[in-house]
């Protein structure tokens, strides 16, 4: 079975910075990856040229069979590829379901199932009870589970997570990785960026290491961190 999403050789300039160099990764159905790195390796570029947000200056990306490298973001996400966004600040002033509608909406435009599909995944990610308070009343955990909420209303196939655990508590951050398990059994395979490696790696099937715009190393989690030019790389320099 061919994988659910595949970068092949995918470059990003943006002048003279390289952000994504020769990047080639594949994420299989049903996989939880995390994608690590430090700060400035190019995780987020990289998930906004899965995502359709920037075309790659070179390379190609295959989601579910096809090469979606030419479509636009809209496009991508109908065809499956949901993520998370920073919780825009027009988005502040509307109900937490309001916010969850919009994205059942690009998948759905009956209002009254968009309606449904939202409150479903409101169930779903325990802010069911939070659903006529305004976003920005919401803890900082919830607006994380708001963006996460949203991103499940367009039914991806692969939800990309960007940091969604960062700046949590500890106790928060297990909450949130329960929920990315629950999505995980919900057939929805993920892709996650994330900094803390003491909650990632128990949670990831497989680790892909981004440094300075390449793969430096993939594999299970134990070896990953284990690797010699990981730990330079956090490290180091
Ligand atoms: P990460 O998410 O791993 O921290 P990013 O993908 O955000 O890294 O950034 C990789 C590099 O690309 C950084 O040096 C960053 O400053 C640069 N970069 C990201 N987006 C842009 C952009 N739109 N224009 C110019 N440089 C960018
Ligand atoms: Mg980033």
């Amino acid at each position: 079975m061919t994988a659910l999403l595949e970068t092949r050789g995918v470059w990003q300039r943006f002048g003279g910075l390289v952000a994504n160099s020769d990047v080639s990764i594949t994420v299989g159905r049903g996989e939880i990856v995390g994608l690590i790195g430090p700060n400035g390796a190019g995780k987020s570029t990289l998930f906004n040229l899965i995502a359709g947000v920037l075309p790659p200056t070179q390379g190609s990306i295959l989601f579910d069979g096809e090469d979606v490298t030419s479509l636009p973001a809209a496009e991508r996400c109908q065809r499956g590829v949901g993520r998370t966004f920073q919780v825009v600040k027009s988005f502040e002033s509307m109900s937490v379901i309001d916010n969850v509608i919009v994205g059942a909406l690009l998948r759905n435009t009956v209002m009254r199932e968009a309606r449904r599909k939202a409150h479903e995944v409101l169930e779903f990610t325990g802010l069911a009870a939070r659903a006529d308070v305004l976003a920005s009343d919401l803890v900082p955990a919830e607006k994380r589970r708001l963006e996460v909420a949203r991103a499940l209303a367009t039914e991806p196939k692969l939800l990309l997570l960007d940091e969604v655990l960062t700046g949590l508590t500890p106790t928060e951050a297990q909450t949130g990785v329960a929920l990315v398990r629950k999505v995980r059994d919900a057939g929805i395979t993920v892709l996650m960026v994330e900094h803390v490696m003491e909650i990632v790696m128990p949670l990831v099937d497989r680790a892909i290491v981004l440094d300075l715009g390449k793969v430096l190393v993939e594999g299970k989690p134990a070896d990953v961190v284990r690797d010699p030019k990981v730990i330079k790389a956090y490290l180091g320099d």
